[in-house]
């Protein structure tokens, strides 16, 4: 049984059996220095970074974040392409390491997001600061820390010469309203890939790697009732809230905590006014799942909703939107190949599961050896207290150039 929603995963297992990590100790030492070397560095990016809003459904703005982002991929000698959007912002996609002698090899992604969920002018409230061994501001943890890392990673990788694959740097400027349309761009490009590195943040303040996350999908309920008086003429009217409120009921009943489903109507609202029966009622419907195979069944079980009041009418609309990222033998081996150089690093590394989707559950779901969380550490994400930890930007720094060297 996988423990999900944040519980730390122990797999003593690997953790017993040595993992040969294919770098020499002389080889990490060089990386972990030049890790060091490049925080300030690294830090002056994710500043820029943060002091860009960038809310996904401000085109103009995310695209000057993206430009931040590129100016730092063309100074590492990146080859800069652009997906061009138009209603969203243009997806970054920079590559790395390709003339060298592992052009043939199949290149590592790296993926990642600039938009934010924080609108225009939050920065005065919350604005870009230092404090207590943590940076603030909107975006620092999800996921404006992660870019600055992976952009430090490579600066190490360039400069000792460390590219055992290419490498694609993937931003991405719809994630945070689910992908629509960064989607077909991130599986097309993952699909060529030998492995995908999402660069969200690690799971809680132990930092630990994303093996799995949870599937996401969502409905939207519609009753239409029959209106009427409540007081003259009662019992001719049809109350599409009391139809909503059994629909709700059984909705909530699709909840499995055992198989790690769960059903959440989150939003609903209906009716005019207390003395009329209401003629409509609607529900927002929020939905995760571990196994693909329980969407089928979720999703079955929505359509098959008929109206228990035969004078009330039902529509449900929606679907799955992000499959569920299953934990894998390759996954595994990844997330243990990083425990272990964790350990020569200096630092003990954990397995999470997650019930939060990310553009890792789309590279997984197509079959390509997907690891999460490789971001920074941090908390907050989404809310006013969204800080990275200062400490644990170079290490990490250090062990996603090391992954990408050894992958
Ligand atoms: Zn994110």
């Amino acid at each position: 049984m996988i423990a999900y929603e944040g519980i730390v995963l122990r797999h003593k297992e690997h953790m017993k059996q040595e993992i040969k990590s294919r770098i020499d100790n002389q080889s990490l030492q060089v990386i972990a220095n030049s890790a060091r070397r490049g925080e300030s560095g690294m830090l002056d990016l994710l500043r820029r970074l943060v002091e860009q809003e960038s809310p996904s459904n401000d085109k103009a703005s995310v695209d000057r974040c993206m430009q931040i982002a590129a100016l730092a991929c063309q100074a590492l000698d990146g080859s800069v392409k652009w997906h061009r959007q138009r209603h969203f912002a243009n997806l970054l996609e920079a590559r790395f390491g390709f003339g060298s002698q592992t052009r043939t090899l199949k290149p590592v992604l790296l993926l990642g997001h600039l938009d934010t969920v924080w609108p225009l002018g939050c920065l005065q409230s919350m604005p870009c600061r230092q404090a207590g061994g943590r940076i603030y501001g909107p975006g620092v943890l999800d996921m404006k820390a992660g870019v600055a890392m992976a952009l430090s990673a490579l600066a190490i990788l360039r400069e000792h010469n460390f590219f055992a694959r290419p490498v694609i740097l993937l931003l991405n400027s719809d994630e945070e309203v689910g992908s629509p349309v960064s989607r077909s761009t991130t599986e097309s490009i993952a699909a060529r890939c030998e492995a995908v590195f999402v660069l969200e943040p690690a799971q809680g303040l132990g930092g630990a790697y994303k093996t799995s996350r949870k599937g996401v999908g969502s409905y939207m309920v519609r009753v239409n009732g029959v209106a009427a008086h409540a007081g003259i003429d009662f019992a001719s009217g049809h109350s599409a809230v009391v139809e909503l409120a059994h629909q709700i009921a059984r909705i909530s009943a699709i909840t499995d905590p055992a198989r790690g489903i769960t059903v959440n109507p989150g939003v609903c609202a209906g009716g005019t006014q207390s003395n009329v029966v209401a003629a409509e009622a609607w529900a927002e419907v929020d939905f995760r799942f571990i196994k693909a195979s329980d969407a089928k069944k979720i999703e079955r079980k929505f359509l098959q909703m008929r109206p228990i009041d035969k004078k009330c009418g039902l529509v449900v609309s929606g679907g799955v939107n992000r499959p569920p990222m299953e934990r894998t033998r390759r996954g595994i081996e990844l997330f243990a190949k990083a425990a272990t150089l964790a350990g020569e690093l200096g630092f003990e590394l954990h397995e999470a599961a997650t019930g939060g989707g990310s553009d890792g559950n789309f590279t997984s779901a197509i079959g390509i050896p997907t690891l999460d969380g490789m971001g920074a550490v941090g908390e907050g994400a989404h809310a006013n207290h969204e800080s990275v930890l200062i400490e644990h930007l170079v290490p990490r720094t250090a062990l996603l150039a090391a992954m990408i060297a050894t992958v």
